[in-house]
Parts: structure tokens; C-alpha cells; sequence
């Protein structure tokens, strides 16, 4: 489960694959998007690797509720505490990488 040698995310938190850091903990990894979508597009992963929200939330609903929290301290960082968090899940939902990430979109006014 944890760190599958083919897992894009798993090299950029091990730091094999560059990205910019937007914050770090024992447990989380933040960085931007490589293809923002708003001002500020942070991605927020657990350093352990599951394939999508549900399973992390079976897993270890801390490790959720952190992200959560990340989140928040990003957005009131960046935007008045104002942001978006999406969980992409499933192909037919655009997601394209299989490790658990929270898009953060903030940074501006988004669009409704
Ligand atoms: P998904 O479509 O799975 O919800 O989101 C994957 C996200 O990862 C996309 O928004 C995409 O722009 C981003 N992404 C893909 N490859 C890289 C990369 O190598 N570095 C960074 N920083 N982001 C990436
Ligand atoms: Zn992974």
C-alpha cells in the first residue's frame, strides 16, 4: 500500500521528482500544481499512499481531517480563509494520479 515504485506522488514526496513546497509535516505533503486552475492550485497529499479519498477516509480519518486543516491555514494565508477543496475520484471524475490529493483553489474570487 505505502509507496508504490510507479506512483508520481510517492516521488514527489520522496523528493525524486521536483515541486514546490508549500508546506510539510510528519504525516502531509503540500505543493502547487504544475497547471494551476486558480491563483493559488495547492495539491495536498498524506505521505502514505491510498488510492482516493474513500480509502483514506476508512483508513485514517485523522490524516483527512488534517488535510482539511492545511487547508484552511493555506487559505487564510492566501484568501481571507476563502477556498474550494475537491477530492477528484475515479476516472470518469478527472482523476489522473491513483495517490489521495486535495486540490486547494484559492487566491481570487472563483468563479461559481
Ligand atoms: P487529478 O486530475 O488526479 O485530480 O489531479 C492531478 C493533478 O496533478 C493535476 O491538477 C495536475 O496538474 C497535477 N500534476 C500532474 N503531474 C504533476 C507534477 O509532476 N507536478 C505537479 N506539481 N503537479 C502535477
Ligand atoms: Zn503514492
Amino acid at each position: 500500500m505505502s509507496e508504490p515504485q510507479d506512483c508520481l506522488f510517492c516521488k514527489i514526496i520522496a523528493g525524486e521528482i521536483p515541486s514546490t513546497k508549500v508546506y510539510e509535516d510528519d504525516t502531509t505533503y503540500a505543493f502547487k500544481d504544475i497547471n494551476p486552475k486558480a491563483k493559488v492550485h495547492v495539491l495536498i497529499v498524506p505521505r502514505r499512499h491510498y488510492a482516493n479519498v474513500a480509502e483514506l477516509a476508512k483508513a485514517d480519518p485523522a490524516e483527512l481531517a488534517h488535510i482539511a486543516e492545511v487547508a484552511q491555514s493555506i487559505a487564510d494565508k492566501e484568501f481571507h480563509g476563502a477556498y474550494r477543496l475537491i477530492f477528484n475520484t475515479g476516472l470518469d471524475a478527472g482523476q489522473t494520479v491513483f495517490h489521495v490529493h486535495a486540490h486547494v483553489l484559492t487566491g481570487e474570487k472563483l468563479d461559481e
